[in-house]
Protein backbone atom coordinates (compact mmCIF):
# COMPACT_ATOMS: atom_id res chain seq x y z
CA UNK A 1 0.00 0.00 0.00
CA UNK A 2 2.59 2.61 1.07
CA UNK A 3 4.51 1.98 -2.17
CA UNK A 4 1.55 2.48 -4.61
CA UNK A 5 1.64 5.23 -7.32
CA UNK A 6 -1.81 7.36 -7.06
CA UNK A 7 -1.63 10.04 -9.67
CA UNK A 8 2.34 9.88 -10.31
CA UNK A 9 3.08 9.82 -7.07
CA UNK A 10 3.76 7.01 -4.13
CA UNK A 11 1.25 7.25 -0.84
CA UNK A 12 3.92 8.56 1.01
CA UNK A 13 4.75 11.55 -0.69
CA UNK A 14 1.21 12.27 -0.60
CA UNK A 15 0.80 12.07 3.19
CA UNK A 16 3.72 14.02 3.32
CA UNK A 17 2.62 16.43 1.47
CA UNK A 18 -1.05 16.23 2.99
CA UNK A 19 -0.62 15.23 6.45
CA UNK A 20 -4.44 15.20 7.49
CA UNK A 21 -4.50 12.17 5.07
CA UNK A 22 -2.96 10.29 8.13
CA UNK A 23 -5.98 11.03 9.88
CA UNK A 24 -8.42 10.52 7.14
CA UNK A 25 -6.96 7.08 5.76
CA UNK A 26 -7.61 5.86 9.11
CA UNK A 27 -10.92 7.03 8.88
CA UNK A 28 -10.80 9.02 12.28
CA UNK A 29 -12.72 12.09 12.03
CA UNK A 30 -11.27 15.27 10.91
CA UNK A 31 -12.07 19.49 10.30
CA UNK A 32 -10.37 20.86 7.09
CA UNK A 33 -10.22 24.46 6.77
CA UNK A 34 -9.75 25.19 3.24
CA UNK A 35 -6.57 26.68 2.65
CA UNK A 36 -7.87 28.24 -1.29
CA UNK A 37 -10.97 29.96 0.59
CA UNK A 38 -10.94 33.69 -0.96
CA UNK A 39 -12.97 36.44 -0.62
CA UNK A 40 -16.08 36.57 -2.72
CA UNK A 41 -15.44 39.20 -5.13
CA UNK A 42 -12.14 37.16 -5.70
CA UNK A 43 -13.44 34.26 -6.13
CA UNK A 44 -16.26 34.37 -8.32
CA UNK A 45 -14.11 36.20 -11.39
CA UNK A 46 -12.74 32.18 -11.97
CA UNK A 47 -16.28 31.11 -11.91
CA UNK A 48 -18.16 30.42 -15.38
CA UNK A 49 -21.83 30.01 -13.79
CA UNK A 50 -23.38 33.54 -13.15
CA UNK A 51 -26.58 35.08 -10.88
CA UNK A 52 -28.36 35.44 -14.53
CA UNK A 53 -28.34 31.75 -14.38
CA UNK A 54 -29.51 30.61 -11.49
CA UNK A 55 -32.21 33.64 -11.98
CA UNK A 56 -32.95 31.77 -15.24
CA UNK A 57 -33.45 28.79 -12.98
CA UNK A 58 -35.87 30.28 -10.83
CA UNK A 59 -38.10 31.99 -13.69
CA UNK A 60 -38.51 28.51 -14.81
CA UNK A 61 -39.91 27.20 -11.74
CA UNK A 62 -42.04 29.70 -11.51
CA UNK A 63 -43.37 28.68 -14.98
CA UNK A 64 -44.09 25.71 -14.11
CA UNK A 65 -45.70 26.24 -10.46
CA UNK A 66 -49.39 25.72 -12.23
CA UNK A 67 -48.22 22.63 -13.39
CA UNK A 68 -46.80 21.04 -10.28
CA UNK A 69 -49.77 22.25 -8.21
CA UNK A 70 -52.10 20.29 -10.83
CA UNK A 71 -49.82 17.15 -11.04
CA UNK A 72 -49.06 17.12 -7.16
CA UNK A 73 -52.05 18.29 -5.16
CA UNK A 74 -49.86 18.66 -2.09
CA UNK A 75 -47.69 21.15 -3.52
CA UNK A 76 -51.17 23.63 -4.10
CA UNK A 77 -50.96 25.55 -0.81
CA UNK A 78 -47.50 26.45 -1.80
CA UNK A 79 -49.12 27.52 -5.20
CA UNK A 80 -46.82 24.42 -6.81
CA UNK A 81 -43.35 26.16 -5.69
CA UNK A 82 -41.56 23.03 -3.99
CA UNK A 83 -40.36 24.76 -1.42
CA UNK A 84 -39.54 23.41 2.64
CA UNK A 85 -39.65 25.14 5.95
CA UNK A 86 -37.19 26.47 8.37
CA UNK A 87 -37.54 26.40 12.11
CA UNK A 88 -35.03 27.42 14.92
CA UNK A 89 -34.66 24.71 17.40
CA UNK A 90 -33.79 25.53 20.82
CA UNK A 91 -34.12 22.17 22.45
CA UNK A 92 -31.80 20.59 20.40
CA UNK A 93 -29.11 23.52 20.80
CA UNK A 94 -29.67 22.38 24.50
CA UNK A 95 -29.00 19.13 24.36
CA UNK A 96 -26.11 19.03 22.47
CA UNK A 97 -24.68 21.46 24.85
CA UNK A 98 -25.69 18.41 27.37
CA UNK A 99 -24.55 15.43 25.80
CA UNK A 100 -21.86 16.90 23.58
CA UNK A 101 -20.37 19.12 25.75
CA UNK A 102 -20.55 22.05 23.14
CA UNK A 103 -21.46 25.55 23.67
CA UNK A 104 -23.16 26.88 20.12
CA UNK A 105 -23.18 30.89 20.09
CA UNK A 106 -26.43 31.99 18.32
CA UNK A 107 -29.28 30.69 16.60
CA UNK A 108 -29.30 26.89 15.75
CA UNK A 109 -32.06 26.33 12.64
CA UNK A 110 -32.74 23.56 10.36
CA UNK A 111 -33.57 23.98 7.20
CA UNK A 112 -35.96 21.09 6.61
CA UNK A 113 -35.73 19.17 3.12
CA UNK A 114 -36.41 16.51 4.35
CA UNK A 115 -39.87 17.80 4.40
CA UNK A 116 -39.66 18.82 0.50
CA UNK A 117 -42.79 17.83 -0.79
CA UNK A 118 -42.58 15.33 -3.64
CA UNK A 119 -39.26 13.39 -3.13
CA UNK A 120 -39.01 14.10 0.33
CA UNK A 121 -35.21 15.21 0.32
CA UNK A 122 -33.04 17.80 -1.08
CA UNK A 123 -33.23 16.16 -4.68
CA UNK A 124 -36.42 17.78 -5.23
CA UNK A 125 -34.70 20.88 -5.74
CA UNK A 126 -31.77 20.12 -8.72
CA UNK A 127 -33.72 16.37 -9.93
CA UNK A 128 -36.73 17.96 -10.79
CA UNK A 129 -35.75 21.17 -12.13
CA UNK A 130 -33.46 19.42 -14.60
CA UNK A 131 -36.25 16.94 -16.04
CA UNK A 132 -38.72 20.20 -15.76
CA UNK A 133 -36.13 22.15 -17.83
CA UNK A 134 -35.26 18.71 -20.43
CA UNK A 135 -39.09 18.10 -20.48
CA UNK A 136 -39.67 22.33 -21.15
CA UNK A 137 -37.32 22.19 -24.06
CA UNK A 138 -38.48 19.36 -25.94
CA UNK A 139 -42.32 20.91 -25.90
CA UNK A 140 -40.65 24.35 -27.27
CA UNK A 141 -38.47 22.53 -29.70
CA UNK A 142 -41.97 20.54 -30.85
CA UNK A 143 -44.16 23.63 -30.84
CA UNK A 144 -46.23 22.25 -28.28
CA UNK A 145 -45.54 24.80 -25.16
CA UNK A 146 -44.13 28.70 -25.34
CA UNK A 147 -43.08 30.65 -22.41
CA UNK A 148 -46.33 32.53 -21.91
CA UNK A 149 -48.49 29.35 -21.99
CA UNK A 150 -50.16 28.36 -18.42
CA UNK A 151 -48.06 25.17 -18.39
CA UNK A 152 -51.07 23.38 -16.13
CA UNK A 153 -51.83 22.36 -20.51
CA UNK A 154 -48.86 20.14 -19.63
CA UNK A 155 -51.03 18.20 -17.27
CA UNK A 156 -52.68 16.23 -19.77
CA UNK A 157 -52.73 12.74 -22.02
CA UNK A 158 -51.54 15.20 -25.34
CA UNK A 159 -48.19 15.82 -23.28
CA UNK A 160 -47.96 12.46 -21.95
CA UNK A 161 -47.95 10.97 -25.32
CA UNK A 162 -45.71 13.44 -26.67
CA UNK A 163 -43.12 12.43 -23.70
CA UNK A 164 -43.84 8.96 -23.53
CA UNK A 165 -41.51 8.67 -27.03
CA UNK A 166 -38.69 9.67 -25.17
CA UNK A 167 -36.73 8.47 -22.18
CA UNK A 168 -34.66 9.46 -19.03
CA UNK A 169 -31.80 7.82 -17.20
CA UNK A 170 -30.11 8.42 -14.24
CA UNK A 171 -27.55 6.70 -11.61
CA UNK A 172 -27.99 7.15 -7.99
CA UNK A 173 -27.71 5.83 -3.97
CA UNK A 174 -31.53 6.40 -3.53
CA UNK A 175 -32.98 9.70 -3.68
CA UNK A 176 -31.72 10.66 -6.54
CA UNK A 177 -33.36 7.97 -8.48
CA UNK A 178 -36.38 9.18 -6.27
CA UNK A 179 -36.76 12.42 -7.21
CA UNK A 180 -36.03 11.87 -11.25
CA UNK A 181 -38.25 8.35 -11.32
CA UNK A 182 -41.29 10.31 -9.66
CA UNK A 183 -41.24 13.38 -11.65
CA UNK A 184 -40.39 11.99 -14.95
CA UNK A 185 -43.59 8.89 -14.38
CA UNK A 186 -45.51 11.89 -13.86
CA UNK A 187 -44.93 14.00 -17.05
CA UNK A 188 -45.15 10.75 -18.94
CA UNK A 189 -41.80 9.66 -19.84
CA UNK A 190 -39.99 6.17 -19.99
CA UNK A 191 -37.76 6.30 -17.24
CA UNK A 192 -35.05 4.09 -16.04
CA UNK A 193 -32.99 4.40 -12.15
CA UNK A 194 -29.51 2.74 -11.84
CA UNK A 195 -29.79 2.16 -8.54
CA UNK A 196 -26.22 1.24 -6.43
CA UNK A 197 -25.54 -1.17 -4.30
CA UNK A 198 -26.11 1.00 -1.07
CA UNK A 199 -29.34 2.06 -2.34
CA UNK A 200 -32.25 1.16 0.89
CA UNK A 201 -35.02 -1.53 -0.79
CA UNK A 202 -38.09 0.64 0.04
CA UNK A 203 -36.61 3.16 -1.96
CA UNK A 204 -36.38 0.84 -4.81
CA UNK A 205 -39.94 -0.47 -4.36
CA UNK A 206 -41.40 2.74 -4.24
CA UNK A 207 -40.11 3.88 -7.73
CA UNK A 208 -41.16 0.26 -9.17
CA UNK A 209 -44.69 1.02 -7.43
CA UNK A 210 -44.76 4.37 -9.38
CA UNK A 211 -44.15 2.52 -12.92
CA UNK A 212 -40.42 3.50 -13.12
CA UNK A 213 -37.67 0.66 -14.04
CA UNK A 214 -35.50 0.20 -11.25
CA UNK A 215 -31.82 -1.54 -12.76
CA UNK A 216 -30.08 -2.67 -9.84
CA UNK A 217 -26.49 -2.99 -9.72
CA UNK A 218 -24.27 -4.95 -7.11
CA UNK A 219 -21.38 -2.02 -7.47
CA UNK A 220 -21.31 1.56 -6.09
CA UNK A 221 -22.37 4.90 -6.94
CA UNK A 222 -19.78 5.71 -9.19
CA UNK A 223 -20.52 2.16 -11.66
CA UNK A 224 -24.40 2.78 -11.37
CA UNK A 225 -23.54 6.59 -12.92
CA UNK A 226 -21.38 4.82 -15.36
CA UNK A 227 -23.90 2.38 -16.85
CA UNK A 228 -26.77 4.69 -16.75
CA UNK A 229 -24.73 7.36 -19.08
CA UNK A 230 -23.74 4.16 -21.27
CA UNK A 231 -27.44 2.97 -21.44
CA UNK A 232 -28.64 6.29 -22.36
CA UNK A 233 -25.67 6.89 -24.84
CA UNK A 234 -27.03 4.17 -27.09
CA UNK A 235 -30.44 5.66 -27.11
CA UNK A 236 -30.56 9.50 -29.07
CA UNK A 237 -33.79 9.46 -27.57
CA UNK A 238 -33.11 9.02 -24.31
CA UNK A 239 -31.45 11.69 -21.51
CA UNK A 240 -29.05 11.10 -19.07
CA UNK A 241 -29.26 13.27 -15.79
CA UNK A 242 -25.72 12.89 -14.94
CA UNK A 243 -25.42 13.63 -11.01
CA UNK A 244 -21.46 14.35 -11.53
CA UNK A 245 -21.22 16.93 -13.98
CA UNK A 246 -24.60 18.51 -14.69
CA UNK A 247 -25.46 21.96 -14.70
CA UNK A 248 -28.62 21.91 -14.45
CA UNK A 249 -28.86 20.38 -11.21
CA UNK A 250 -26.84 22.41 -9.70
CA UNK A 251 -28.61 25.19 -11.03
CA UNK A 252 -31.77 24.01 -9.41
CA UNK A 253 -29.84 23.57 -5.80
CA UNK A 254 -28.55 27.09 -6.07
CA UNK A 255 -32.38 28.39 -6.24
CA UNK A 256 -32.75 27.46 -2.73
CA UNK A 257 -30.94 30.18 -1.67
CA UNK A 258 -33.19 33.01 -2.61
CA UNK A 259 -35.91 31.47 -1.19
CA UNK A 260 -33.91 30.68 1.92
CA UNK A 261 -33.24 34.77 2.18
CA UNK A 262 -36.67 35.38 2.04
CA UNK A 263 -37.29 32.86 4.58
CA UNK A 264 -34.71 34.89 6.95
CA UNK A 265 -35.97 38.36 6.27
CA UNK A 266 -39.30 36.78 6.99
CA UNK A 267 -38.09 35.83 10.92
CA UNK A 268 -35.97 38.85 11.28
CA UNK A 269 -32.87 36.99 11.05
CA UNK A 270 -29.95 39.23 9.88
CA UNK A 271 -26.80 38.21 8.09
CA UNK A 272 -24.16 41.23 7.65
CA UNK A 273 -20.73 41.86 8.79
CA UNK A 274 -21.53 41.31 12.05
CA UNK A 275 -24.10 38.85 12.09
CA UNK A 276 -22.47 36.19 10.26
CA UNK A 277 -24.06 32.94 8.85
CA UNK A 278 -22.88 29.46 9.05
CA UNK A 279 -24.69 26.53 6.85
CA UNK A 280 -23.48 22.66 7.28
CA UNK A 281 -24.44 20.81 4.15
CA UNK A 282 -24.14 16.83 3.48
CA UNK A 283 -22.21 15.72 0.59
CA UNK A 284 -22.63 12.93 -1.85
CA UNK A 285 -20.94 13.69 -5.01
CA UNK A 286 -21.40 17.31 -4.08
CA UNK A 287 -24.12 18.69 -6.75
CA UNK A 288 -26.60 19.45 -3.77
CA UNK A 289 -24.05 21.12 -1.38
CA UNK A 290 -22.67 22.65 -4.02
CA UNK A 291 -25.32 24.03 -6.04
CA UNK A 292 -26.91 25.43 -2.27
CA UNK A 293 -23.45 27.03 -1.41
CA UNK A 294 -22.73 28.83 -4.74
CA UNK A 295 -26.71 30.50 -4.61
CA UNK A 296 -25.94 31.14 -0.59
CA UNK A 297 -22.79 33.02 -1.35
CA UNK A 298 -24.41 35.11 -4.55
CA UNK A 299 -27.01 36.28 -1.90
CA UNK A 300 -24.68 36.98 1.16
CA UNK A 301 -21.01 36.59 -0.03
CA UNK A 302 -18.15 36.68 2.57
CA UNK A 303 -21.02 36.80 5.35
CA UNK A 304 -21.73 33.00 4.62
CA UNK A 305 -19.47 30.73 5.52
CA UNK A 306 -20.37 27.09 4.29
CA UNK A 307 -19.22 23.59 4.79
CA UNK A 308 -19.78 20.37 3.69
CA UNK A 309 -19.85 16.75 6.01
CA UNK A 310 -18.70 13.44 4.83
CA UNK A 311 -18.74 10.40 6.34
CA UNK A 312 -15.45 9.22 7.87
CA UNK A 313 -15.33 6.27 5.30
CA UNK A 314 -16.95 8.39 1.85
CA UNK A 315 -14.41 11.56 1.83
CA UNK A 316 -14.86 11.98 -1.29
CA UNK A 317 -14.62 15.58 -1.44
CA UNK A 318 -12.69 15.99 1.26
CA UNK A 319 -9.71 14.23 -0.62
CA UNK A 320 -10.53 15.79 -4.09
CA UNK A 321 -10.82 19.27 -3.23
CA UNK A 322 -7.44 18.95 -0.79
CA UNK A 323 -5.41 17.28 -3.16
CA UNK A 324 -6.91 19.10 -6.18
CA UNK A 325 -7.31 15.92 -7.44
CA UNK A 326 -10.91 16.32 -7.77
CA UNK A 327 -12.60 13.42 -9.38
CA UNK A 328 -9.20 12.16 -10.71
CA UNK A 329 -8.99 9.97 -7.31
CA UNK A 330 -11.51 7.62 -5.17
CA UNK A 331 -11.48 7.28 -1.51
CA UNK A 332 -10.68 3.67 -3.29
CA UNK A 333 -7.63 4.64 -4.34
CA UNK A 334 -6.71 5.39 -0.37
CA UNK A 335 -7.37 2.46 0.65
CA UNK A 336 -10.89 3.68 1.99
CA UNK A 337 -14.13 1.54 1.30
CA UNK A 338 -17.12 4.00 0.96
CA UNK A 339 -18.97 1.56 3.62
CA UNK A 340 -21.28 3.96 5.11
CA UNK A 341 -25.29 3.91 6.81
CA UNK A 342 -25.44 7.32 5.05
CA UNK A 343 -26.83 6.00 2.07
CA UNK A 344 -27.20 9.38 0.54
CA UNK A 345 -23.40 10.21 1.10
CA UNK A 346 -22.46 6.84 -0.36
CA UNK A 347 -20.21 8.19 -3.07
CA UNK A 348 -16.53 6.93 -3.74
CA UNK A 349 -15.54 10.06 -6.27
CA UNK A 350 -16.55 13.60 -6.01
CA UNK A 351 -18.04 15.72 -9.25
CA UNK A 352 -14.95 17.54 -10.81
CA UNK A 353 -17.22 20.10 -11.79
CA UNK A 354 -18.43 21.13 -8.15
CA UNK A 355 -14.87 21.19 -6.86
CA UNK A 356 -13.60 22.96 -9.04
CA UNK A 357 -16.34 25.52 -9.17
CA UNK A 358 -16.23 25.55 -4.92
CA UNK A 359 -12.32 25.36 -4.71
CA UNK A 360 -12.29 29.65 -3.74
CA UNK A 361 -15.49 29.35 -1.87
CA UNK A 362 -16.07 26.96 0.57
CA UNK A 363 -14.97 27.40 3.97
CA UNK A 364 -14.25 23.54 4.76
CA UNK A 365 -15.02 20.11 5.44
CA UNK A 366 -15.82 18.00 7.91
CA UNK A 367 -16.13 14.13 8.54
CA UNK A 368 -18.28 12.51 11.11
CA UNK A 369 -18.98 8.65 11.96
CA UNK A 370 -21.77 6.91 11.32
CA UNK A 371 -22.59 6.08 15.12
CA UNK A 372 -22.75 10.20 15.83
CA UNK A 373 -25.90 10.35 13.03
CA UNK A 374 -27.65 7.97 14.31
CA UNK A 375 -27.22 9.95 17.87
CA UNK A 376 -28.37 12.69 16.30
CA UNK A 377 -31.20 11.03 14.60
CA UNK A 378 -32.83 10.14 18.25
CA UNK A 379 -31.60 13.81 19.76
CA UNK A 380 -33.84 15.43 17.00
CA UNK A 381 -36.75 13.29 17.36
CA UNK A 382 -36.89 13.47 21.23
CA UNK A 383 -36.33 17.07 21.28
CA UNK A 384 -37.66 18.67 18.23
CA UNK A 385 -39.56 15.76 16.72
CA UNK A 386 -38.09 15.91 13.35
CA UNK A 387 -37.20 13.21 11.70
CA UNK A 388 -34.31 12.37 9.17
CA UNK A 389 -32.87 9.82 7.44
CA UNK A 390 -28.88 9.46 8.76
CA UNK A 391 -27.52 10.90 5.59
CA UNK A 392 -28.99 13.94 6.96
CA UNK A 393 -27.82 14.38 10.10
CA UNK A 394 -24.25 15.03 8.84
CA UNK A 395 -24.90 18.60 8.86
CA UNK A 396 -26.40 18.58 12.88
CA UNK A 397 -23.16 17.44 13.38
CA UNK A 398 -21.70 21.06 12.28
CA UNK A 399 -21.91 23.42 15.16
CA UNK A 400 -20.48 20.58 17.30
CA UNK A 401 -17.52 20.19 15.50
CA UNK A 402 -17.05 24.35 14.54
CA UNK A 403 -17.06 24.77 18.35
CA UNK A 404 -14.51 22.17 18.96
CA UNK A 405 -11.87 21.39 16.44
CA UNK A 406 -13.15 24.11 14.42
CA UNK A 407 -13.31 27.22 16.20
CA UNK A 408 -9.43 27.88 14.81
CA UNK A 409 -11.77 29.09 11.73
CA UNK A 410 -13.43 31.72 13.83
CA UNK A 411 -10.31 32.80 15.44
CA UNK A 412 -8.57 32.66 12.15
CA UNK A 413 -11.29 34.77 10.36
CA UNK A 414 -11.80 37.32 13.33
CA UNK A 415 -15.44 36.03 14.26
CA UNK A 416 -14.79 35.37 17.80
CA UNK A 417 -16.80 39.03 19.03
CA UNK A 418 -19.26 37.99 16.55
CA UNK A 419 -20.27 34.52 17.68
CA UNK A 420 -23.30 35.68 19.65
CA UNK A 421 -24.77 37.28 16.64
CA UNK A 422 -24.40 34.30 14.42
CA UNK A 423 -26.78 32.10 13.05
CA UNK A 424 -26.48 27.96 12.05
CA UNK A 425 -28.26 26.31 9.46
CA UNK A 426 -28.24 22.82 9.86
CA UNK A 427 -29.58 20.97 6.17
CA UNK A 428 -31.60 18.44 6.44
CA UNK A 429 -31.25 16.86 3.30
CA UNK A 430 -33.60 14.18 3.74
CA UNK A 431 -36.06 11.54 5.73
CA UNK A 432 -40.21 12.39 5.32
CA UNK A 433 -40.60 8.82 2.94
CA UNK A 434 -38.60 6.67 5.14
CA UNK A 435 -41.08 4.08 6.07
CA UNK A 436 -42.18 4.37 9.98
CA UNK A 437 -41.09 0.69 10.86
CA UNK A 438 -37.45 1.79 9.37
CA UNK A 439 -37.15 4.91 10.99
CA UNK A 440 -38.58 3.21 14.46
CA UNK A 441 -35.18 0.96 13.95
CA UNK A 442 -33.11 3.77 13.15
CA UNK A 443 -34.23 5.71 16.03
CA UNK A 444 -33.47 2.66 18.68
CA UNK A 445 -30.81 2.15 17.11
CA UNK A 446 -29.45 6.10 17.99
CA UNK A 447 -30.91 5.66 21.66
CA UNK A 448 -28.52 2.74 22.14
CA UNK A 449 -25.51 4.81 21.84
CA UNK A 450 -26.39 7.81 23.88
C1 LIG B 1 -28.03 13.28 -2.33
C2 LIG B 1 -28.05 13.56 -0.90
C3 LIG B 1 -27.09 14.38 -0.31
C4 LIG B 1 -25.93 14.99 -1.02
O1 LIG B 1 -26.15 15.50 -2.29
P1 LIG B 1 -25.01 15.32 -3.41
O2 LIG B 1 -25.51 16.09 -4.54
O3 LIG B 1 -24.91 13.85 -3.69
O4 LIG B 1 -23.74 15.82 -2.81
C5 LIG B 1 -27.20 14.58 1.04
N1 LIG B 1 -28.18 14.02 1.78
C6 LIG B 1 -29.12 13.24 1.24
C7 LIG B 1 -30.18 12.66 2.11
C8 LIG B 1 -29.09 12.99 -0.11
O5 LIG B 1 -30.00 12.19 -0.65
Amino acid sequence: MEDKFIQGKSLIEWKRDYPLLNEIISTNEVFWFNPKNQRYNKAVRNISISEDNVKDAEERLIRFAPYIAKAFPETSKSKGIIESPIVEIPKMKGKVKKIFNRNIKGKLLIKCDNDLPIAGSIKARGGIYEVLKHAEDLAIKNGMLSLEDDYSIIDSEKFRNFFSKYSIAVGSTGNLGLSIGIISAKLGFNVTVHMSADAKEWKKNLLKSKGVNVVEHNSDYTKAVEEGRKEAASDPNSYFVDDENSLNLFLGYAVAAYRLKEQLDKMDIIVDDEHPLFVYLPCGVGGGPGGVTFGLKLVYGDNVHCFFAEPTHSPCMLIGMMTGLHDKVSVGDFGIDNITEADGLAVGRPSGFVGKTLENLLSGIYTVEDNELYRLLSLLIDTEDISLEPSALAGAYGPIKLFDEGYRYIENNNLKDKMENATHIIWSTGGSLVPKDIMKEYYKKGLSLL
